[in-house]
């Protein structure tokens, strides 16, 4: 259930309703907008089916929430959100972009991948130090000692840095270096990691799982806003269809979809999303039409001689050409890029 306050609602008004809904052993979010307050109430049907709430002062409406997921939806919040990673918005006029190697591989390739993103416009930094690859031959990144160099190359380079998580047992030490935590497409319903990550007080970068729905997306969001972290931001990569060309089919659709049903900030990620780098910019562009509020792009010094993900890994003059068009696209959406 969600309580809409009257843009009227004093304080007092406010806290009673609170209090109210409290006392029955009910959870709530709050959410201040602009206008108004609005509360989510969270906890057993039988009891918020029963509330006298309505008749309030200060209560405009009680909106019923049939759906599963209620804090992810744009009934609770009507504007969008703009995630705030210590200065850098995300969700804001100007588009975000994240960019980097796949795999953090050594201090060398990361710092030359670093200052070539910054010079494209980046803000972020992204590279994987805990990789979750297909096969267990292949590389599976450098943990601990990768983090450390992401941190050196945020030092060097003022950019913000963005990692995947893998595991519970892996969450404190990931929130340590990162700026933004990192849950990954195979593990978008991992619900113990989705709670862990909404308990460690960073902003968190959810991708769709490979063969996930809207819906089950929302929800995954949800449990990491119950745990009372706000700041997710979706990231769309590509599902699995019939399709072999492409590694995945990016689902620019649910971009628009998320835009209708929910106030959180989406990005795309072209590279996982097509599997080739041909097709990173033309789909960059498209996602920035679409309204995305950023790009995540992997870029490598050399993508032939990467241990992972070199197919789809744009060199850094590829990425310069990449961010140039996006910018070109970003100004008839009302946003920009620099
Ligand atoms: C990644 O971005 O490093 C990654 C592994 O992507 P995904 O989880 O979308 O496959
Ligand atoms: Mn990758």
């Amino acid at each position: 259930m969600i309580i809409v306050m009257s843009s009227q609602a004093k304080e007092e008004d406010i806290n009673r309703v609170i209090s109210k809904v409290t006392g029955l052993g009910l959870k709530i979010h709050l959410s201040e907008g602009k206008f108004r307050t609005i509360i989510g109430v969270i906890g057993d049907k039988k009891l918020i089916a029963g509330l006298p709430v309505e008749v309030m002062p200060g209560v405009e409406k009680v909106v019923s929430v049939t759906e599963s997921y209620k804090l992810v939806s744009r009934d609770f919040k009507h504007e969008n959100s703009v995630v705030d990673v210590d200065g850098v918005l995300i969700g804001g006029e100007r588009l975000v972009i994240m960019a980097g190697p796949c795999a953090v591989e050594s201090r060398e390739q990361l710092l030359e991948s670093a200052f070539a993103v910054k010079k494209g416009g980046a803000q972020f930094l992204r590279g994987g130090a805990y990789k979750p690859r297909t096969s267990p031959y292949s590389f599976q990144g450098l943990e601990e000692k990768g983090l450390e160099m992401l941190a050196e190359a945020r030092e060097a380079t003022g950019l913000k840095i963005v990692t995947e998580v893998v595991d519970v047992q892996s969450v404190e030490v990931v929130r340590e270096y990162a700026d933004v935590l990192q849950i990954g497409a195979r593990n978008m319903q991992n619900f113990q990691l989705l709670k862990a990550a909404g308990k460690a007080g960073k902003p968190v970068l959810l991708k769709r799982g490979l063969a996930a729905t809207i819906n089950e997306w929302l929800n995954a969001a949800e449990y990491i806003m119950n745990e009372g972290n706000y700041n997710v931001i979706f990231c769309e990569r590509g599902i699995r269809t019939f399709e072999d060309y492409t590694r995945n089919t990016l689902d620019l659709s649910a971009v628009a979809a998320l835009k209708l049903i929910s106030h959180l900030p989406v990005i795309v990620d072209p590279s996982h999303g097509t599997g080739r780098w041909q097709l990173v910019c033309p789909m960059a562009r498209a996602a920035i039409a679409t309204g995305a509020d950023g790009l995540m792009i992997e870029v490598h010094p050399n993508p032939a001689e990467a241990l992972s993900d070199g197919q789809q890994s744009l060199t850094p003059e590829n990425f310069m050409k990449l961010t140039s068009e996006v910018a070109a696209i970003a100004v008839p959406m009302g946003r920009k890029l620099l």
